[in-house]
C-alpha cells in the first residue's frame, strides 16, 4: 500500500490491491496506461470522446471469455452520439457546407438530436428534430430542456406513409430556409466518425489484445466504423451486431430478403428500411434480440455490475454472453454501451411499464 502516495498510480493501486477480492481475474494495468490524464477543458464540446472501457466480472462469471464495455453514457450529453454531432458539423464547417444561424435537422430516436442540441447550441446553429411519439418520457424531456424544435411522427404510420419518421424528414428539410440535412442514417460521415475516434480509443485502450467487438445496429455507424478501423489493425477480429426483433437488418443479413418490420420498444437500434451507414461487409454475424430479453438483461447489468445503461447496452451484454458460451475459450470481447438508465427511468427501470407490456 505504501506506492498509494504517487500522485499517479495511487488509486490504481489501490484497485489492484483490493483485485482479489472483487475480481475473478486480476489484471494489472501496463505503465504507459494512467487514469489521471484530463486537463481542463475549453468548453463541454472538449468532454466528448475518452470514455472508459469497464471489465465485467460478475456478468462474465464462469466463462472463459472476458468482457469489456466502452461507457459511452459517460459522454457530455449522455450517448454515444455526441460523437458524431461533433464529428460532423465541424467537418460541416470546415467545408462551408453551414454557416451559424442555419438549421440542422434529422430524424432520431432521442440521443442524435441530444448530442447535436449540444453542439449547435455551442456554435450557433438552430435545431429541428423529428422524433417518434413513443420516445420515452425523458427524452422528450431533456429535448425540452434544450430548446429542441420537435416534429412528433406518429410510430404507428406506416412505412411507406409520405408522413413517416422516415419519409417526412427530406421533406421538411426542403421546406425550411437554411435547412441542413444531418442524415445520420446515410452519410457516411458517420462511420468515419468511428473510424477516427471510436476505434483508435478502443484499439489503443485494449493495447490491440481484442477478438471479439458486439455492438448494436442503429444507423449502423458504430458497428462499422469501428469494424472497419479493427479489421485494418487486426483482420482476424470478427464483428457481431445486434438487431431487434421487428427490424429489418437480421433477415437481410442471414437470408437476402427485406421482411417487413414490426414495432417494438428498444429504443436507438434496428429500422424498417435499409440506409446507407450499415455496411454489410464489415460485420461477420448478426444475432436479433426481443424487446424482454434485452430489458432484462439492461435490469441484471445494473443489478449485478452496478452500470445503470440503457436497453441497447442490455441487448448488447446479452449478446457478448451468446458468443462468449458459444465460443467457449479465453478470447476477449468489447463492446459498447451507448446511452444511460437516465433515459429509460419510465420504460426499462419501471415495472409496472414492464408488467403492463408483458416484459416481468
Ligand atoms: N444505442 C442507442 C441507445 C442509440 O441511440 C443508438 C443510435 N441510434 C445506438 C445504440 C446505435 O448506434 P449507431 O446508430 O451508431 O448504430
Amino acid at each position: 500500500m505504501k506506492r498509494l502516495t504517487d500522485p499517479d498510480r495511487g488509486a490504481i493501486n489501490v484497485i489492484l490491491n483490493h483485485s482479489n477480492h472483487v475480481h475473478e481475474r486480476p489484471f494489472k494495468l501496463s505503465k504507459k496506461h494512467s487514469l489521471f490524464q484530463r486537463i481542463p477543458y475549453r468548453n463541454i464540446l472538449d468532454g466528448v470522446g475518452n470514455t472508459p472501457i469497464i471489465r465485467l466480472n460478475k456478468m462474465a462469471a464462469g466463462l472463459k471469455a472476458e468482457i469489456f464495455a466502452k461507457l459511452e453514457f459517460l459522454n457530455p450529453m449522455g450517448s454515444i452520439k455526441d460523437r458524431i454531432a461533433k464529428y460532423m458539423i465541424e467537418k460541416a464547417e470546415k467545408e462551408e457546407r453551414i454557416k451559424p444561424g442555419d438549421t440542422i435537422i434529422d430524424n432520431s430516436s432521442g440521443n442524435t438530436a441530444l448530442g447535436l442540441a449540444m453542439v449547435c447550441s455551442v456554435k450557433g446553429y438552430k435545431v429541428k428534430m423529428i422524433v417518434r411519439d413513443s420516445l420515452s418520457l425523458e427524452k422528450i424531456k431533456f429535448l425540452r430542456a434544450m430548446n429542441v424544435e420537435l416534429v412528433m411522427i406518429d410510430h404507428t404510420l406506416p412505412p411507406e406513409s409520405p408522413n413517416s419518421y422516415n419519409n417526412i424528414t427530406p421533406r421538411i428539410v426542403r421546406e425550411t430556409k437554411g435547412g441542413y440535412y444531418f442524415d445520420q442514417h446515410n452519410n457516411r460521415e458517420n462511420n468515419e466518425t468511428h473510424y477516427t475516434m471510436t476505434g483508435p480509443e478502443i484499439w489503443k485502450q485494449m493495447e490491440g489484445k481484442i477478438d471479439y467487438f458486439v455492438a448494436g445496429i442503429g444507423t449502423g455507424g458504430t458497428i462499422c466504423g469501428v469494424s472497419k478501423y479493427l479489421k485494418e489493425k487486426d483482420p482476424k477480429i470478427k464483428v457481431i451486431g445486434v438487431d431487434p426483433v421487428g427490424s429489418i437488418f437480421y433477415d437481410y443479413f442471414h437470408s437476402k430478403k427485406l421482411v417487413n418490420s414490426s414495432p417494438y420498444y428498444l429504443e436507438g437500434l434496428g429500422d424498417e428500411f435499409l440506409i446507407r451507414c450499415v455496411d454489410f461487409a464489415l460485420i461477420d454475424d448478426i444475432y436479433q434480440i426481443s424487446d424482454k430479453r434485452a430489458f432484462q438483461l439492461t435490469r441484471q447489468l445494473a443489478d449485478t455490475e452496478v452500470i445503470l445503461a440503457g436497453g441497447s447496452s442490455g441487448a448488447a451484454v446479452w449478446a457478448t454472453l451468446r458468443l462468449a458460451k458459444e465460443i467457449d475459450r479465453p478470447a476477449r470481447i468489447v463492446t459498447i454501451f451507448a446511452d444511460s438508465a437516465t433515459r429509460y427511468l419510465s420504460t426499462i427501470y419501471n415495472d409496472d411499464w414492464l408488467r403492463e407490456k408483458g416484459f416481468l
